[in-house]
């Protein structure tokens, strides 16, 4: 494959192969995981499998030579992997940091040093959408005051008009998270907007986001045919981020009630459903296995989606499931691992009738499933 990085940076595990032979051994994989349930559907392919991540950190680092790099961290290692050009994050974002990387020693701003805990420049985000073109920098810094602040923000807006806002995130632990707790400043917005299936989101530096806007709309788009969704229908979104399933089905069904444990993610969606004036779902701010023993209404559940992060629902949760008998679920799952023995869990409950794979993160081990279950009449 054509990346000079590949086998130092980890990010992908797949370049060696092209791309049918990848989507092939994906296949393999979910067969043996899943194929006992029920037939998995052939994985839905991405028309396009590069620059597809909107969401791109680099490392900054610098060598023993002085050269400033941007890239990646060595997989389990604080080894710094100079990336110039990455075959899967979006185009504009690495423009950016490539500009942000050449205009540092203009403004004598120095590196950020793990080991010393001392530095000024320490990562740069860059969040890109997709659908109206806006991106996000967000610089993040190891100290408080940065010279130059203001003429830096003007200097890269003029090189990047996307850029909707210029957020200096302020990240001086020990860790490996990229963001800080504190935003030291904002100029411009600290958010952008982009679309999925014709619906607007907010989204701001930390938010959870999909990181490939085009397969998120095939994800979802086949979520909502598989569950046929009905005018009438009560629907549950659990694990429901900042809201984008529930508010792309809202328009299909009754009532839609999304519970997510993330209190900012629920600011968020809430946010979301007045920008697209949407008044018939209902987030609550709660973990999912509590809120599913206290369901806040009484009516009967037409259809329960879960989207659960890798570890999968928990046991008590699908306990709980069971017990509420809804007449379809589909679950969206991005680790086939816990898919399998969840859906196992649930088998005495509810019948698997599609397995559909979407290739949502082309090149890494990682692949996305949906299963639609069906209620077993007892
Ligand atoms: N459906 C959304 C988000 C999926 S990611 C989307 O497609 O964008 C999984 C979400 O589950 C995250 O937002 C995470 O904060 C949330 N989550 C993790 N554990 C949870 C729990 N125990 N209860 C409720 N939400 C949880």
């Amino acid at each position: 494959m054509k990346c000079p990085v590949f086998r130092h940076c980890g990010g992908c595990s797949y370049q060696h192969h092209d791309y049918p032979a990848y989507l092939n051994s994906q296949q393999q994989k979910l067969n043996q995981l899943l194929g006992s349930f029920a037939p998995v559907r052939n994985i839905l392919a991405m028309a396009e499998p590069f620059y597809y991540r909107n969401k791109v950190q680099a490392v900054v680092s610098v060598t023993p030579k002085g050269q400033i790099i941007t890239g990646n961290y060595k997989e389990q290692s604080h080894q710094v992997v100079s990336v110039d050009h990455c075959l899967i994050e979006d185009r504009l974002a690495q423009e950016i940091i490539h500009s942000v990387r050449k205009l540092i020693p203009s403004f004598k701003w120095t590196v950020y040093d793990e080991d010393w805990q001392k530095g000024i420049i320490r990562h740069i985000l860059v969040r890109t959408a997709h659908k109206t073109g806006e991106a996000l920098l967000v610089i993040v810094v190891g100290e408080k005051i940065i010279p130059g602040k203001a003429n830096f923000v003007k200097a890269i807006r003029q090189k990047h008009p996307e850029i909707v806002g210029v957020v200096f995130n302020l990240n001086d632990r020990k860790t490996s998270q990229v963001l800080g707790p504190r935003e030291l400043s904002v100029s411009g917005r600290n958010h952008l907007y982009d679309e999925l299936l014709g619906k607007r989101y907010r989204i701001t530096a930390g938010s959870f986001y999909q990181v490939n806007p085009r397969q998120t709309e095939v994800l979802y788009q086949t979520a909502i045919d598989l569950a046929e969704l009905k005018p009438q229908d009560i629907v549950i979104d659990a694990y429901s981020g900042i809201g984008t399933i529930a508010l792309s089905l809202a328009d299909h069904v009754r009532q839609v009630y999304a519970v997510e444990s993330n209190r900012d993610a629920v600011k968020d969606a809430i946010f979301n459903a007045k920008l697209n004036n949407i008044s018939n779902v209902r987030f609550y701010s709660a973990d999912a296995t509590d809120w599913i023993y206290q369901l806040p209404f009484n009516e009967p559940v037409d259809c329960l989606i879960v989207d659960p992060p890798r570890a999968g629902c928990d046991e008590t949760f699908l306990q709980a499931v069971k017990t509420l008998q809804p007449e379809r679920m589909i679950y969206v799952s991005c680790n086939p691992e816990t898919l399998q023995r969840d859906l196992k869990i649930l088998s005495d409950a509810f019948r698997v009738e599609v397995i559909q794979p979407v290739d949502m993160f082309p090149w890494t081990d990682h692949v996305e499933t949906i299963a639609l279950l069906q209620r077993e009449i007892s």
